[in-house]
């Protein structure tokens, strides 16, 4: 279908489509007439906000007839001494959306490049084509990124390069040596972005905090976000860590006031119940591992992943196969508009989400 208008929008318009979002759980049920459905669809927190940032919320709200702080002067004080920078290197986004999309229209223009894995987080070509620039996508390696091919597209006209460590929606991830080496290589006309949304997920002993590299290599922005392990996913709280003057940039194009209070005020309190993350990181390694054993009982494949989520090879296109699960009431993600045709994200849930998963997953698939 033709848009009316399409001659006259921004560059780069003509090939964007819109970022596709899981299927709130109040469409499905909408649509079907069905009820207790369940949403494994968008990599959320299975165990809600902490209490803490709940009752920060909550009192917040008599407040709501003035604008928020625009500076974010708490939560990015708050942010700062967690990571042991100085404030001017913190940036607010709503939602660390808000941030890679601060970083495309800072740093990206119809005659510049970005460069980007295939299967890579869908919102860095979307961000990359809506300010009219070129993304580049290099060939993946094993699902994950392939930085020796990522390299090979980088040129005089590369300004950002878009890395998700873990990615979404492979679950795949980059060491330390390698990672560092890589943006340590980059020309300084380049800034490489590492995108660490689920951080908080990953055990493994080489898996970087990138953050540790900011006084070493300035072109990096590392970004954050409240929506995963601190399940404030509704509020959009994310933030960049970056050199003070890319901050500076970011803070140019950054809409006033674009974290709102209540979302503030969670996040601030979100942070002090670290006991609330290490809940959720230890329901999402259980039932991690629950999830993958029932995958492989079905004789299916998956791609292992360090997140809070499981890319699963169906075997056969995952189009039909998600929407029979939501006819059982189980919402979770096909892939194919990320190259992954066959695969299902399904993100970690309750233990008995996890079951009801897999026993839906083993009756669609028997039909
Ligand atoms: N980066 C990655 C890799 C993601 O998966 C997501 C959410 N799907 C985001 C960033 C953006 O999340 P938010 O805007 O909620 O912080």
């Amino acid at each position: 279908m033709t848009n009316r208008f399409i001659d006259i929008a921004a560059p780069g318009m003509a090939g964007l489509r819109p970022y596709v979002p899981g299927k709130p759980i109040s469409e499905l049920e909408r649509e079907l007439g069905i009820s207790g459905s369940i949403k494994l669809a968008s990599n959320e927190n299975p165990l809600g906000p902490s209490p803490a940032a709940i009752a920060a919320a909550t009192a917040e709200l008599a407040a709501l007839a003035r604008y928020p702080d625009g500076g974010g002067f708490d939560l990015r004080g708050a942010l700062a001494e967690r990571h042991g920078v100085d404030m001017s290197r913190v940036t607010l986004g709503n939602g660390s959306n808000d941030v890679l999309d601060m970083i495309a229209r800072a740093f990206l223009h119809p005659c510049v490049e970005s460069v980007l894995s295939e299967h890579a987080f869908a919102v860095y070509p979307i961000s990359t084509q809506a300010v009219g620039a070129t993304a580049r996508v290099a060939r993946a390696r094993e699902f994950g990124h392939d930085l020796d091919a990522m390299s090979a597209l980088i040129n005089e006209h590369t300004r950002v390069v878009w890395i998700a460590n873990p990615n979404n929606p492979t679950g795949t991830w980059l060491g330390h040596d390698v990672l560092k080496g890589f943006v340590a290589s980059l020309p300084a006309h380049v800034i490489c972005v590492v995108d660490e949304a689920y951080v908080e997920y990953v055990d493994e002993p080489d898996y970087p905090d990138a953050s540790r590299w900011l006084d070493d290599l300035p072109n990096l922005i590392v970004t954050r976000t409240f929506s995963k392990a601190y399940g404030l996913a509704a509020l959009r709280v994310g933030y960049g860590l970056s050199h003070p003057d890319v901050a500076d940039l970011l803070n140019r194009v950054r809409q006033p006031f674009n974290v709102n209070s209540v979302a503030l005020a969670a996040a601030r309190a979100a942070l002090d119940d670290q006991d609330h993350v290490r809940r959720a990181v230890e329901l999402n390694r259980q039932g991690m591992a629950r999830l993958c054993e029932g995958v492989k009982a079905l004789g299916l494949s998956y791609i292992p992943s360090v997140g809070n989520f499981l890319a699963i090879d169906v075997a056969r296109p995952a189009g039909p196969v998600d929407q029979a699960l939501l006819r059982e009431g189980v919402i979770t993600r096909p892939v194919g508009n990320y190259g992954l045709p066959n695969h299902l994200r399904v993100t970690v849930g309750l233990p008995e989400e996890n079951a009801r998963f897999l026993a839906a997953l083993e009756k669609v698939l028997d039909r």
